[in-house]
């Protein structure tokens, strides 16, 4: 029944989030965030509201997965930002390990390596 779902407006989803109204009315006409058209009103039901919410959640976990040089560290927020791997593992080596320091290794393999200097 229509009575037990709970309906949010666009300004009420744009306040929640901290965001502009344009921004989620341009998601709702792409069709990234489904709603329902009341009069002139669009309306986005707490369901739809919550699925798009796990699909962004599941999109973030996917992005840090791939996003650590396993030489220093350091954490990128584009996995294209990791150029190179490890030549004993495979690990992901960053772009500024690959191009600035010619990294071939992890730092773990890279100390097994007397021949590298
Ligand atoms: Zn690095
Ligand atoms: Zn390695």
């Amino acid at each position: 029944m229509l009575e037990n779902t709970k309906f949010y407006t666009l300004d009420e989803i744009a306040a929640q989030f901290g965001v502009s109204y344009q921004l989620v009315y341009r998601m709702v006409r792409t069709g990234e965030l489904p709603a329902l058209r009341f009069g002139k009103n669009y309306r986005v039901s707490e369901k739809d509201l919550e699925s798009y919410l796990q699909r962004q959640r599941e999109v973030v976990k996917e992005e840090v997965k791939s996003q650590t040089c396993s030489r220093c560290g350091k954490t990128f927020f584009s996995s294209q930002s990791m150029t190179g791997e490890c030549k004993v593992c495979g690990a992901p080596l960053c772009m500024n390990c690959v191009t600035l320091d010619h990294a071939e290794f992890c730092s773990e393999h890279e100390n097994r390596t007397p021949e590298q200097k």
